[in-house]
Protein backbone atom coordinates (compact mmCIF):
# COMPACT_ATOMS: atom_id res chain seq x y z
CA UNK A 1 0.00 0.00 0.00
CA UNK A 2 1.35 3.46 -1.14
CA UNK A 3 0.78 6.31 1.57
CA UNK A 4 1.34 9.95 0.71
CA UNK A 5 1.24 12.65 3.45
CA UNK A 6 2.21 16.27 2.64
CA UNK A 7 3.25 19.10 5.59
CA UNK A 8 5.17 22.43 6.43
CA UNK A 9 8.92 22.64 7.65
CA UNK A 10 9.84 25.65 7.67
CA UNK A 11 7.25 27.34 5.24
CA UNK A 12 8.20 24.54 2.45
CA UNK A 13 5.87 21.97 1.28
CA UNK A 14 7.43 18.74 1.63
CA UNK A 15 5.95 15.36 0.13
CA UNK A 16 7.38 12.57 2.38
CA UNK A 17 6.12 9.58 0.66
CA UNK A 18 6.25 6.17 3.24
CA UNK A 19 5.77 2.72 1.64
CA UNK A 20 3.73 0.62 3.88
CA UNK A 21 4.83 -3.37 4.16
CA UNK A 22 2.68 -3.78 7.95
CA UNK A 23 0.99 -1.06 9.38
CA UNK A 24 4.09 -0.23 11.15
CA UNK A 25 7.17 0.19 9.81
CA UNK A 26 7.31 2.48 6.48
CA UNK A 27 10.57 1.10 4.22
CA UNK A 28 11.38 4.01 1.75
CA UNK A 29 11.36 7.88 2.49
CA UNK A 30 12.56 11.15 0.56
CA UNK A 31 15.13 13.52 2.28
CA UNK A 32 13.77 16.33 4.71
CA UNK A 33 14.72 20.10 3.95
CA UNK A 34 17.77 21.37 6.20
CA UNK A 35 17.30 21.73 9.93
CA UNK A 36 17.74 25.45 11.06
CA UNK A 37 17.93 27.49 14.05
CA UNK A 38 15.33 29.07 15.20
CA UNK A 39 15.45 32.77 16.97
CA UNK A 40 13.27 35.07 18.06
CA UNK A 41 10.50 33.76 15.85
CA UNK A 42 12.38 33.03 12.82
CA UNK A 43 14.48 30.49 11.26
CA UNK A 44 17.83 31.40 10.35
CA UNK A 45 20.23 29.53 7.77
CA UNK A 46 23.60 31.92 8.39
CA UNK A 47 25.81 28.98 10.47
CA UNK A 48 28.67 27.64 8.50
CA UNK A 49 29.02 24.55 9.90
CA UNK A 50 26.83 21.37 9.56
CA UNK A 51 26.55 17.71 9.44
CA UNK A 52 24.57 15.39 7.93
CA UNK A 53 21.22 13.69 9.75
CA UNK A 54 21.07 10.20 8.83
CA UNK A 55 18.00 7.86 9.32
CA UNK A 56 18.78 4.90 11.35
CA UNK A 57 16.00 3.02 9.24
CA UNK A 58 18.12 2.50 6.35
CA UNK A 59 21.58 4.88 7.18
CA UNK A 60 20.24 7.12 4.25
CA UNK A 61 20.89 11.11 4.92
CA UNK A 62 17.88 12.67 5.54
CA UNK A 63 18.68 16.13 6.46
CA UNK A 64 21.85 18.33 7.60
CA UNK A 65 21.95 20.22 10.95
CA UNK A 66 23.81 23.52 11.75
CA UNK A 67 26.33 22.54 14.04
CA UNK A 68 26.64 26.55 15.84
CA UNK A 69 28.91 28.89 17.13
CA UNK A 70 28.84 31.08 20.15
CA UNK A 71 27.54 34.03 18.53
CA UNK A 72 24.49 32.10 17.50
CA UNK A 73 23.58 31.34 21.01
CA UNK A 74 24.41 34.77 22.15
CA UNK A 75 21.66 36.24 19.15
CA UNK A 76 19.46 33.49 20.47
CA UNK A 77 19.77 34.78 24.27
CA UNK A 78 19.29 38.36 23.48
CA UNK A 79 16.38 37.25 21.80
CA UNK A 80 15.19 35.67 24.80
CA UNK A 81 16.11 38.48 26.73
CA UNK A 82 13.91 40.78 25.27
CA UNK A 83 10.90 38.77 25.25
CA UNK A 84 11.29 37.94 28.91
CA UNK A 85 10.00 41.37 30.65
CA UNK A 86 6.84 40.84 28.24
CA UNK A 87 5.94 36.72 28.98
CA UNK A 88 7.31 36.90 32.40
CA UNK A 89 4.35 39.72 33.57
CA UNK A 90 1.70 38.36 31.36
CA UNK A 91 -0.41 36.67 34.06
CA UNK A 92 -0.23 32.47 34.31
CA UNK A 93 -3.76 32.03 33.16
CA UNK A 94 -2.95 33.56 29.86
CA UNK A 95 0.39 31.90 29.52
CA UNK A 96 -1.60 28.76 29.52
CA UNK A 97 -4.39 29.60 27.06
CA UNK A 98 -0.91 29.18 24.55
CA UNK A 99 -0.35 25.59 25.59
CA UNK A 100 -3.91 24.61 25.40
CA UNK A 101 -3.97 25.86 21.84
CA UNK A 102 -0.44 24.05 21.59
CA UNK A 103 -2.05 20.73 22.90
CA UNK A 104 -4.68 20.84 20.16
CA UNK A 105 -2.03 21.12 17.40
CA UNK A 106 0.04 18.23 18.93
CA UNK A 107 -3.18 16.08 18.66
CA UNK A 108 -4.08 17.36 15.10
CA UNK A 109 -0.55 16.90 14.28
CA UNK A 110 0.47 13.56 15.83
CA UNK A 111 0.56 10.89 12.61
CA UNK A 112 2.91 13.33 11.12
CA UNK A 113 4.90 14.07 14.24
CA UNK A 114 5.48 10.55 14.90
CA UNK A 115 6.48 10.04 10.85
CA UNK A 116 9.26 12.45 11.77
CA UNK A 117 10.42 10.46 15.32
CA UNK A 118 10.47 7.45 13.56
CA UNK A 119 11.89 8.51 10.37
CA UNK A 120 15.11 10.25 12.28
CA UNK A 121 15.26 8.42 15.56
CA UNK A 122 14.47 4.96 14.08
CA UNK A 123 12.11 3.62 16.84
CA UNK A 124 8.48 1.67 15.46
CA UNK A 125 5.84 4.29 14.15
CA UNK A 126 4.16 2.91 17.47
CA UNK A 127 6.50 3.99 19.81
CA UNK A 128 6.80 7.56 18.00
CA UNK A 129 3.08 7.68 18.99
CA UNK A 130 3.16 6.99 22.01
CA UNK A 131 6.31 9.36 22.46
CA UNK A 132 4.39 12.38 21.28
CA UNK A 133 0.95 10.65 23.29
CA UNK A 134 3.47 11.39 26.53
CA UNK A 135 4.44 15.12 24.91
CA UNK A 136 0.59 16.30 25.02
CA UNK A 137 0.08 15.02 28.51
CA UNK A 138 3.10 16.90 29.86
CA UNK A 139 1.64 19.74 27.97
CA UNK A 140 -1.60 19.08 29.73
CA UNK A 141 -0.02 19.00 32.99
CA UNK A 142 1.92 22.45 32.31
CA UNK A 143 -1.44 23.61 31.62
CA UNK A 144 -2.63 22.73 35.12
CA UNK A 145 0.28 24.95 36.86
CA UNK A 146 -2.05 27.85 37.87
CA UNK A 147 -3.51 25.38 40.00
CA UNK A 148 -0.24 24.13 41.56
CA UNK A 149 1.28 27.86 42.05
CA UNK A 150 -1.19 30.14 43.79
CA UNK A 151 1.38 31.31 46.02
CA UNK A 152 0.35 31.71 49.92
CA UNK A 153 -1.43 34.70 52.37
CA UNK A 154 -1.25 35.16 56.11
CA UNK A 155 -1.53 37.71 58.69
CA UNK A 156 1.56 37.06 60.43
CA UNK A 157 0.50 39.92 63.07
CA UNK A 158 -1.67 42.56 63.18
CA UNK A 159 -2.45 44.27 59.88
CA UNK A 160 1.06 42.36 58.52
CA UNK A 161 0.49 40.05 56.02
CA UNK A 162 3.60 37.87 54.58
CA UNK A 163 3.24 36.28 51.01
CA UNK A 164 5.28 34.40 49.14
CA UNK A 165 5.32 34.06 44.55
CA UNK A 166 6.85 31.96 42.34
CA UNK A 167 8.53 34.28 40.32
CA UNK A 168 10.53 32.77 37.08
CA UNK A 169 14.37 32.45 36.68
CA UNK A 170 14.67 34.41 33.59
CA UNK A 171 16.70 32.70 30.51
CA UNK A 172 17.12 29.20 30.27
CA UNK A 173 18.39 25.89 28.88
CA UNK A 174 17.07 22.81 28.22
CA UNK A 175 20.09 20.36 26.63
CA UNK A 176 18.30 17.39 25.23
CA UNK A 177 19.78 13.43 24.21
CA UNK A 178 19.19 11.41 20.94
CA UNK A 179 16.64 8.98 22.35
CA UNK A 180 13.82 10.66 22.85
CA UNK A 181 13.55 13.68 20.16
CA UNK A 182 9.90 15.12 21.07
CA UNK A 183 9.32 13.65 24.68
CA UNK A 184 12.49 14.75 26.56
CA UNK A 185 12.57 18.33 25.26
CA UNK A 186 8.36 18.60 26.34
CA UNK A 187 9.37 17.57 29.81
CA UNK A 188 10.92 21.16 30.51
CA UNK A 189 9.39 22.97 27.84
CA UNK A 190 5.80 23.41 28.81
CA UNK A 191 6.77 23.69 32.47
CA UNK A 192 9.44 26.20 32.03
CA UNK A 193 7.57 28.83 29.62
CA UNK A 194 4.02 28.50 30.88
CA UNK A 195 5.71 29.42 34.76
CA UNK A 196 7.12 32.55 32.80
CA UNK A 197 10.77 31.64 31.68
CA UNK A 198 12.29 31.98 27.91
CA UNK A 199 14.13 29.22 26.67
CA UNK A 200 16.94 27.79 24.57
CA UNK A 201 16.38 24.43 23.61
CA UNK A 202 19.32 22.42 22.73
CA UNK A 203 18.45 19.04 20.63
CA UNK A 204 20.33 16.51 20.02
CA UNK A 205 22.29 17.07 16.61
CA UNK A 206 21.20 12.87 15.84
CA UNK A 207 17.36 14.15 16.33
CA UNK A 208 17.36 17.82 15.42
CA UNK A 209 13.98 17.37 12.97
CA UNK A 210 11.06 17.27 15.68
CA UNK A 211 12.48 20.42 17.35
CA UNK A 212 11.84 22.34 14.25
CA UNK A 213 7.85 21.50 14.61
CA UNK A 214 7.79 22.29 17.92
CA UNK A 215 9.61 25.87 17.25
CA UNK A 216 6.63 26.22 14.20
CA UNK A 217 3.57 24.89 16.27
CA UNK A 218 4.59 26.99 19.30
CA UNK A 219 4.55 30.33 17.26
CA UNK A 220 1.06 28.74 15.50
CA UNK A 221 -0.42 28.28 18.75
CA UNK A 222 0.50 32.13 19.78
CA UNK A 223 3.75 31.64 21.30
CA UNK A 224 5.87 35.63 21.29
CA UNK A 225 8.85 35.78 19.55
CA UNK A 226 11.78 34.68 21.61
CA UNK A 227 10.43 32.79 24.17
CA UNK A 228 11.07 29.68 22.87
CA UNK A 229 14.56 29.37 20.54
CA UNK A 230 16.19 26.48 19.11
CA UNK A 231 20.22 26.52 18.42
CA UNK A 232 21.51 23.35 17.45
CA UNK A 233 25.00 21.92 17.81
CA UNK A 234 27.23 19.76 19.35
CA UNK A 235 29.77 20.17 22.09
CA UNK A 236 30.48 23.35 21.15
CA UNK A 237 27.32 24.91 21.62
CA UNK A 238 26.53 23.30 24.92
CA UNK A 239 29.80 24.49 26.49
CA UNK A 240 28.68 27.70 25.08
CA UNK A 241 25.31 27.58 26.90
CA UNK A 242 26.99 26.02 30.25
CA UNK A 243 29.12 29.24 30.43
CA UNK A 244 26.99 32.06 29.05
CA UNK A 245 26.13 34.82 31.49
CA UNK A 246 22.57 35.53 30.40
CA UNK A 247 21.30 32.13 30.82
CA UNK A 248 20.22 31.63 34.51
CA UNK A 249 19.14 27.80 34.39
CA UNK A 250 20.21 24.49 32.48
CA UNK A 251 18.36 21.42 32.31
CA UNK A 252 20.83 18.32 30.95
CA UNK A 253 19.31 14.95 29.83
CA UNK A 254 22.01 12.66 28.18
CA UNK A 255 24.69 10.01 29.40
CA UNK A 256 26.50 10.33 32.56
CA UNK A 257 29.73 11.21 31.21
CA UNK A 258 28.40 14.49 29.67
CA UNK A 259 25.93 14.90 32.82
CA UNK A 260 28.83 15.49 34.90
CA UNK A 261 30.70 18.06 32.44
CA UNK A 262 27.36 20.14 32.27
CA UNK A 263 26.71 20.43 36.25
CA UNK A 264 29.97 21.19 36.71
CA UNK A 265 30.35 23.57 34.01
CA UNK A 266 27.71 25.35 34.84
CA UNK A 267 27.57 25.83 38.29
CA UNK A 268 30.73 27.00 38.52
CA UNK A 269 29.06 30.06 36.99
CA UNK A 270 26.90 29.63 38.75
CA UNK A 271 23.72 28.67 37.28
CA UNK A 272 21.32 26.69 38.60
CA UNK A 273 22.06 23.32 36.97
CA UNK A 274 20.13 19.79 37.09
CA UNK A 275 21.45 17.01 34.60
CA UNK A 276 20.03 13.75 34.33
CA UNK A 277 22.70 11.01 33.30
CA UNK A 278 22.64 7.20 32.40
CA UNK A 279 21.09 4.40 33.77
CA UNK A 280 21.45 0.52 34.66
CA UNK A 281 18.41 -0.59 35.74
CA UNK A 282 18.40 -4.04 37.11
CA UNK A 283 14.90 -6.22 37.45
CA UNK A 284 15.04 -8.58 40.42
CA UNK A 285 12.65 -11.47 39.48
CA UNK A 286 11.93 -13.55 42.55
CA UNK A 287 10.96 -17.43 41.96
CA UNK A 288 7.16 -16.43 42.21
CA UNK A 289 6.99 -14.05 40.31
CA UNK A 290 3.90 -14.49 37.13
CA UNK A 291 5.46 -16.57 34.46
CA UNK A 292 3.51 -14.68 31.72
CA UNK A 293 3.21 -11.04 32.93
CA UNK A 294 7.15 -11.09 34.41
CA UNK A 295 8.19 -12.18 30.56
CA UNK A 296 6.30 -9.89 28.81
CA UNK A 297 7.43 -7.03 30.85
CA UNK A 298 11.04 -7.67 31.47
CA UNK A 299 11.20 -8.54 27.67
CA UNK A 300 8.98 -5.20 26.38
CA UNK A 301 11.55 -3.63 29.10
CA UNK A 302 14.41 -4.60 27.17
CA UNK A 303 13.58 -4.23 23.57
CA UNK A 304 10.99 -1.77 23.80
CA UNK A 305 12.44 1.49 21.30
CA UNK A 306 15.43 -0.84 20.34
CA UNK A 307 16.90 -0.95 23.94
CA UNK A 308 17.49 3.41 24.20
CA UNK A 309 15.48 3.94 27.01
CA UNK A 310 17.10 5.44 29.94
CA UNK A 311 14.39 3.07 32.44
CA UNK A 312 15.04 0.15 29.82
CA UNK A 313 15.68 -2.90 31.74
CA UNK A 314 19.42 -3.39 31.28
CA UNK A 315 20.15 -6.42 33.99
CA UNK A 316 17.94 -9.00 35.21
CA UNK A 317 18.86 -10.61 38.92
CA UNK A 318 17.26 -13.79 38.69
CA UNK A 319 16.45 -15.26 42.39
CA UNK A 320 16.65 -18.71 43.13
CA UNK A 321 15.46 -21.52 40.31
CA UNK A 322 13.78 -19.27 37.44
CA UNK A 323 14.65 -21.02 34.46
CA UNK A 324 11.10 -21.56 33.65
CA UNK A 325 10.18 -17.40 33.55
CA UNK A 326 13.84 -17.51 31.38
CA UNK A 327 12.58 -19.68 28.70
CA UNK A 328 9.22 -17.61 28.57
CA UNK A 329 11.23 -14.72 28.29
CA UNK A 330 13.09 -16.40 25.66
CA UNK A 331 10.55 -17.23 24.15
CA UNK A 332 8.79 -13.69 24.16
CA UNK A 333 12.28 -12.32 22.69
CA UNK A 334 12.16 -14.33 19.78
CA UNK A 335 8.67 -12.59 18.40
CA UNK A 336 10.00 -9.87 18.18
CA UNK A 337 11.77 -9.00 14.52
CA UNK A 338 13.84 -6.00 13.93
CA UNK A 339 12.36 -3.73 10.90
CA UNK A 340 9.01 -4.78 11.92
CA UNK A 341 8.02 -4.53 15.81
CA UNK A 342 12.04 -3.43 17.12
CA UNK A 343 13.11 -0.50 15.73
CA UNK A 344 16.95 0.34 14.71
CA UNK A 345 19.44 2.00 17.20
CA UNK A 346 20.67 5.16 16.43
CA UNK A 347 24.39 4.81 14.44
CA UNK A 348 26.38 2.05 12.98
CA UNK A 349 28.71 3.28 16.15
CA UNK A 350 25.97 2.39 18.33
CA UNK A 351 25.32 -1.09 16.76
CA UNK A 352 28.82 -1.80 17.10
CA UNK A 353 29.11 -0.85 20.48
CA UNK A 354 26.49 -2.81 21.57
CA UNK A 355 27.67 -6.35 19.55
CA UNK A 356 30.86 -5.87 21.14
CA UNK A 357 29.44 -5.81 24.89
CA UNK A 358 27.85 -9.92 23.34
CA UNK A 359 30.65 -10.64 22.18
CA UNK A 360 33.05 -9.61 25.30
CA UNK A 361 30.36 -11.07 27.85
CA UNK A 362 30.06 -14.37 25.36
CA UNK A 363 34.03 -14.94 25.51
CA UNK A 364 34.08 -14.25 29.31
CA UNK A 365 31.76 -17.20 29.74
CA UNK A 366 27.81 -16.05 29.86
CA UNK A 367 25.72 -17.74 27.71
CA UNK A 368 23.74 -16.34 24.24
CA UNK A 369 20.22 -17.64 24.62
CA UNK A 370 18.84 -15.52 22.35
CA UNK A 371 21.59 -13.57 20.10
CA UNK A 372 20.05 -10.60 18.02
CA UNK A 373 23.88 -9.91 16.11
CA UNK A 374 23.65 -8.82 12.61
CA UNK A 375 19.51 -9.39 12.23
CA UNK A 376 19.21 -9.62 8.22
CA UNK A 377 15.81 -6.77 7.46
CA UNK A 378 15.04 -6.95 3.78
CA UNK A 379 15.38 -3.75 1.83
CA UNK A 380 16.74 -2.44 5.25
CA UNK A 381 20.93 -3.48 4.59
CA UNK A 382 22.11 0.04 5.22
CA UNK A 383 19.93 0.23 8.38
CA UNK A 384 21.66 0.35 12.32
CA UNK A 385 19.73 -2.99 13.54
CA UNK A 386 20.73 -5.19 16.58
CA UNK A 387 17.97 -7.85 17.12
CA UNK A 388 16.61 -8.50 20.77
CA UNK A 389 19.53 -9.99 22.86
CA UNK A 390 19.05 -12.40 26.55
CA UNK A 391 22.36 -13.50 27.49
CA UNK A 392 22.02 -15.86 31.16
CA UNK A 393 25.07 -16.63 33.61
CA UNK A 394 26.70 -13.01 33.20
CA UNK A 395 28.52 -12.19 36.86
CA UNK A 396 28.55 -8.61 38.18
CA UNK A 397 32.38 -8.00 37.03
CA UNK A 398 31.59 -8.83 33.58
CA UNK A 399 31.46 -4.98 31.89
CA UNK A 400 28.01 -5.63 30.28
CA UNK A 401 26.58 -6.16 34.18
CA UNK A 402 28.38 -2.88 34.97
CA UNK A 403 28.16 -0.80 32.02
CA UNK A 404 25.51 0.90 30.16
CA UNK A 405 24.85 -0.55 26.94
CA UNK A 406 21.92 0.85 25.51
CA UNK A 407 20.36 -1.94 22.86
CA UNK A 408 17.95 -4.45 23.29
CA UNK A 409 19.89 -6.42 25.45
CA UNK A 410 19.27 -8.12 28.69
CA UNK A 411 22.48 -9.44 31.02
CA UNK A 412 20.92 -12.23 33.28
CA UNK A 413 22.60 -12.57 36.85
CA UNK A 414 21.72 -15.37 39.34
CA UNK A 415 21.77 -14.57 42.60
CA UNK A 416 20.88 -17.10 45.61
CA UNK A 417 17.93 -15.22 47.55
CA UNK A 418 17.30 -11.46 47.19
CA UNK A 419 19.72 -10.20 50.13
CA UNK A 420 22.67 -11.23 46.87
CA UNK A 421 20.13 -9.34 44.60
CA UNK A 422 19.75 -6.12 46.32
CA UNK A 423 23.55 -6.23 46.99
CA UNK A 424 23.93 -6.70 42.96
CA UNK A 425 21.77 -3.81 42.64
CA UNK A 426 23.15 -1.20 45.24
CA UNK A 427 26.70 -2.19 43.25
CA UNK A 428 25.79 -0.15 40.38
CA UNK A 429 26.94 3.52 40.20
CA UNK A 430 23.88 4.45 38.30
CA UNK A 431 20.05 4.42 40.18
CA UNK A 432 17.93 5.64 37.86
CA UNK A 433 14.91 2.46 38.02
CA UNK A 434 14.74 -0.70 39.76
CA UNK A 435 12.13 -3.25 39.73
CA UNK A 436 11.08 -6.59 41.29
CA UNK A 437 8.68 -9.11 40.22
CA UNK A 438 7.15 -11.03 42.93
CA UNK A 439 3.88 -11.75 44.48
CA UNK A 440 4.95 -11.53 48.15
CA UNK A 441 3.81 -8.03 49.26
CA UNK A 442 6.73 -8.27 51.97
CA UNK A 443 9.46 -9.15 49.13
CA UNK A 444 8.60 -6.28 47.26
CA UNK A 445 8.14 -4.10 50.01
CA UNK A 446 11.42 -5.20 50.88
CA UNK A 447 12.89 -4.09 47.04
CA UNK A 448 10.99 -1.13 47.57
CA UNK A 449 12.94 0.08 50.87
CA UNK A 450 16.51 -1.60 49.95
CA UNK A 451 17.06 -0.70 45.99
CA UNK A 452 19.25 2.62 45.34
CA UNK A 453 17.38 3.90 42.26
CA UNK A 454 14.75 6.89 42.25
CA UNK A 455 11.67 5.44 40.53
CA UNK A 456 10.64 1.61 41.69
CA UNK A 457 8.59 -0.58 39.89
CA UNK A 458 6.63 -3.58 41.45
CA UNK A 459 5.63 -6.06 38.87
CA UNK A 460 6.52 -2.82 36.63
CA UNK A 461 8.87 -2.83 33.67
CA UNK A 462 9.30 0.41 32.76
CA UNK A 463 8.14 2.36 36.10
CA UNK A 464 8.16 5.64 34.97
CA UNK A 465 6.09 8.22 36.85
CA UNK A 466 3.27 9.53 35.74
CA UNK A 467 2.55 13.46 36.45
CA UNK A 468 1.69 15.27 38.80
CA UNK A 469 4.44 12.77 40.60
CA UNK A 470 8.00 13.41 38.92
CA UNK A 471 10.62 12.28 36.85
CA UNK A 472 14.62 11.54 38.20
CA UNK A 473 16.96 8.53 39.18
CA UNK A 474 19.56 8.36 42.04
CA UNK A 475 23.25 8.43 41.82
CA UNK A 476 25.17 8.91 38.70
CA UNK A 477 21.89 8.84 36.75
CA UNK A 478 21.13 12.65 37.94
CA UNK A 479 23.11 15.60 39.27
CA UNK A 480 21.54 18.07 40.97
CA UNK A 481 18.12 18.84 43.27
CA UNK A 482 14.75 17.99 42.50
CA UNK A 483 13.50 16.25 39.69
CA UNK A 484 12.99 17.47 36.20
CA UNK A 485 8.96 16.42 35.57
CA UNK A 486 5.86 16.80 37.69
CA UNK A 487 5.84 19.36 40.88
CA UNK A 488 9.23 18.71 41.23
CA UNK A 489 9.67 20.93 38.36
CA UNK A 490 8.36 23.98 39.50
CA UNK A 491 11.26 24.40 42.25
CA UNK A 492 13.84 24.22 39.54
CA UNK A 493 12.21 26.83 36.96
CA UNK A 494 11.49 29.57 39.99
CA UNK A 495 12.24 31.57 42.48
CA UNK A 496 10.38 32.19 45.81
CA UNK A 497 9.75 36.12 46.24
CA UNK A 498 8.68 36.63 49.54
CA UNK A 499 6.64 40.24 50.75
CA UNK A 500 5.92 41.71 53.95
CA UNK A 501 3.03 44.13 53.63
CA UNK A 502 1.66 46.58 55.93
CA UNK A 503 -0.48 49.06 55.53
CA UNK A 504 -2.11 50.18 58.17
CA UNK A 505 -0.02 53.14 60.00
CA UNK A 506 -1.42 52.39 63.63
CA UNK A 507 0.19 48.97 63.50
CA UNK A 508 2.55 48.36 65.89
CA UNK A 509 6.13 48.53 65.42
CA UNK A 510 8.37 45.34 66.38
CA UNK A 511 12.00 44.82 66.14
CA UNK A 512 11.52 43.22 63.10
CA UNK A 513 9.42 46.33 61.28
P1 LIG B 1 24.93 12.34 25.14
O1 LIG B 1 25.34 12.61 26.53
O2 LIG B 1 25.93 11.84 24.19
O3 LIG B 1 24.33 13.69 24.48
C1 LIG B 1 23.39 14.48 25.15
C2 LIG B 1 23.57 15.93 24.72
O4 LIG B 1 24.88 16.36 25.07
C3 LIG B 1 23.43 16.12 23.21
O5 LIG B 1 22.66 17.25 22.97
C4 LIG B 1 24.87 16.28 22.73
O6 LIG B 1 24.98 17.16 21.65
C5 LIG B 1 25.59 16.83 23.93
N1 LIG B 1 26.98 16.35 24.05
C6 LIG B 1 27.49 15.16 23.65
N2 LIG B 1 28.79 15.06 23.99
C7 LIG B 1 29.11 16.20 24.63
C8 LIG B 1 30.32 16.70 25.23
N3 LIG B 1 31.44 16.00 25.24
N4 LIG B 1 30.28 17.93 25.80
C9 LIG B 1 29.16 18.65 25.82
N5 LIG B 1 27.99 18.24 25.25
C10 LIG B 1 27.97 17.04 24.66
O7 LIG B 1 23.65 11.37 25.23
P2 LIG B 1 22.87 10.68 24.02
O8 LIG B 1 23.75 9.61 23.46
O9 LIG B 1 22.30 11.69 23.13
O10 LIG B 1 21.65 10.01 24.81
C11 LIG B 1 21.72 8.75 25.42
C12 LIG B 1 22.04 8.88 26.89
O11 LIG B 1 21.06 9.69 27.53
C13 LIG B 1 22.00 7.55 27.62
O12 LIG B 1 23.08 7.50 28.52
C14 LIG B 1 20.68 7.59 28.37
O13 LIG B 1 20.62 6.79 29.52
C15 LIG B 1 20.60 9.04 28.71
N6 LIG B 1 19.24 9.45 29.01
C16 LIG B 1 18.95 9.66 30.33
C17 LIG B 1 17.67 10.01 30.69
C18 LIG B 1 17.32 10.21 32.12
O14 LIG B 1 16.21 10.61 32.41
N7 LIG B 1 18.21 9.95 33.07
C19 LIG B 1 16.67 10.16 29.71
C20 LIG B 1 17.01 9.96 28.37
C21 LIG B 1 18.32 9.60 28.04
Amino acid sequence: MILREYYLIHDAKIKIFTLLKSSQMPLTTTRFPETKNYIGGKFTGSVKKSMDVLSPLDGSVISTVPLSAAEELDLAVQAAQKAFDAWSSTPIKERVQIFYRYKTLLEKNLKELATLIHEENGKTMDEATAEVEKSIELTEFACSMPQLIPGKILEVSKAVECRIDHKPLGVVASIAPFNFPHMVPHWTIPNAIVLGNCMILKPSEQVPLSSNRIAEMLKEAGLPDGVFNVVNGDREIVEAICDHPGIQAVSFVGSTKVAKIVYKRSTSTLKRCLALGGAKNHLIVMPDAHPEMTATNVTASMSGCAGQRCMAASAMVGVGNVDPIIQKICDEARKIVPGKNLGAVISKEARERINKYIAEAEKAGAKILVDGRNPKVEGKENGFYVGPTVIDYVTPDMAIAKEEVFGPVIAIIRAKDVDEAIRIENSSNYGNAASVFTQSGGVARYVMEKASAGMIGVNIGVPVPREPFSFGGWNDSKFGVGDITGESSIEFWTQLKKTSIKWNPEAKTNWMS
